[in-house]
């Protein structure tokens, strides 16, 4: 299937198209100060039909013909046509598994949930699928002689992860600034192994953002976070892989954890390639699961998006979307329009008992994902989910990343609230009558009462 038009995408500002720069162009906002947003040239990618489309999708997807293995890459043509396959930074990241929540589902009086596990990533979170795109799009721009002395970003835990694993995979310097003290061990020592330039600063997430913003502006580095645009490129292929993964079936439900409200963000805009190039012909519902404590876009949302009031968002354990003023909120306003969407949030204790309730099931949670459970579980009770839909709760990071908090919960260390499904290790002395009495007594209680 060769093209007689070439595949192009470029940057566009969100609010006027005729406002158009080259992906080449080291930019992040429009004139405005609005984001940017890359704009692909559907015409091209239309030359080809939908079957042809599912069917080169399916070819390439787990091979070892680089980079077209990779989740992401698969489908280059979608996500940024331009680079060279030589330039691409891929860790085969994508094609993570999408599976059927049988127990957890049946406990909840639902059918048909689904779980889609990002977590099983490279680096243990989606955000690999971004930042594939963005640190190839510099090695490809370092390769045509621009000067970028390194790439930078602020985080919560999971972007510098995945930014400090791919930029030392393409030997270019990555430099991270984290909230001290407010990321988890496993989190922080990622950029550390990798060799990132780490810096721990006495702020929250939104004041490393406000240090990256200048650095990037003043010294050239080259911006990491979600306002730059590509990375929703390698992002928005979840929904994509979702709805290949059900054979082209477009599930009722899909529905998220938000933050800076990227990734709710990226899943629209996959849904909508596939409805413009005619692989799906209907939609599902999207819903943002927020935590209480960090809720900008759910307060939002009860005032019908009529207006949007940054918060200073207030400690969760949900720590990777503990923001209050989250960039990409307009994308996720324009998101959840276009997809008839629902915003919930959950309190502390609904997020550690939904994590804590479904990992009983086989899961193991990290709490953003807890936030989409419990979310969901509320609109299951609503009678908005029905119970026979398909639902996929998306899991935004592999549970192993965040043990903290489940530690405090089942060693029962919490302050407000006393845990409902509390397992902690039972000490005893290495004698084989009393293991045995309390081993048959938990057995009864556990499985029989
Ligand atoms: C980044 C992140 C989120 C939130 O994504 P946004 O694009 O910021 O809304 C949710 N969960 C995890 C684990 C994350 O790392």
């Amino acid at each position: 299937m060769a093209a007689a038009k070439p595949y192009r995408a470029w940057f566009e500002s969100l609010s006027d198209s005729s406002e158009q720069y080259p992906l080449e162009e080291i930019i992040y906002t429009d004139r405005a100060g609005g984001l940017l947003q890359v704009v692909h040239d559907m015409e091209a990618l239309k030359q080809h039909s939908a079957d042809e489309w599912k069917q080169k999708f399916d070819r390439r997807a787990r091979r070892s013909d680089w980079p077209y293995g990779s989740g992401v890459w698969g489908k280059k043509e979608w996500v940024l046509p331009g680079v060279a396959d030589e330039n691409v930074v891929s860790m085969y990241e994508g094609n993570t598994n999408l599976f059927w929540a049988e127990r957890y589902g049946r406990e909840l009086g639902l059918e048909n949930l689904w779980i889609k596990l990002c977590g099983n990533s490279h680096t243990g979170s989606f955000k690999d699928l971004g930042m594939t795109v963005l640190v190839s799009q510099v090695k490809e721009m370092i390769s045509q002689g621009v000067d970028i002395p390194a790439v930078a970003c602020a985080s919560t835990g999971d972007t510098s992860a995945a930014l400090a694993a791919y930029a030392a995979a393409a030997s270019i310097p990555a430099v991270v600034f984290l909230p001290r003290g407010k990321i988890s061990l496993a989190q922080l020592i990622q950029p550390v192994a990798n060799g990132a330039i780490v810096f721990a600063l006495d702020t929250d997430f939104d004041g490393c953002m406000e240090i990256v913003r200048e650095v990037s502006e003043r010294d050239g580095v080259y911006l990491a976070n979600s306002m730059n645009s590509l990375r929703i490129e390698g992002q928005k292929t979840v929904g994509i892989e979702i709805i290949e993964q059900f054979d082209w079936e477009v599930p009722d439900w899909i529905i998220i954890p938000g933050g800076n409200l990227g990734n709710v963000s990226a899943l629209a805009k996959g849904l909508d390639m596939l409805l413009e190039l005619g692989l799906v012909d209907r939609k599902p519902r999207i819903c943002v699961g927020q935590a209480e404590a960090a809720n900008p876009l759910y307060l939002a949302y009860q005032k019908d998006f009529e207006v949007f009031e940054p918060i200073a968002a207030r400690q969760t354990v949900a720590s990777a979307i503990q923001i209050g003023n989250p960039i990409s909120k307009d994308k996720a306003i324009d998101a959840l329009r276009r997809y008839d969407g629902v915003v919930e949030q959950a309190s502390e204790a609904e997020i550690m008992e939904a994590c804590a309730a479904a990992d009983r099931t086989g899961l193991f949670n990290c709490p953003h994902t807890g936030v989409a459970l419990a979310a969901m579980q509320k609109l299951l009770g609503r009678g908005l989910i029905k119970k026979s839909d398909r639902v996929v709760v998306v899991s935004t990071a592999h549970g192993l990343k965040f043990t903290d908090f489940k530690q405090n919960y089942h060693e029962m260390r919490l302050e407000d609230f006393a845990p409902t499904h509390a397992n902690p290790p039972i000490e005893l002395d290495a004698r084989y009558d009393k293991v045995r009495d309390r081993m048959l007594q938990e057995i009864d209680l556990r499985f029989r009462g």
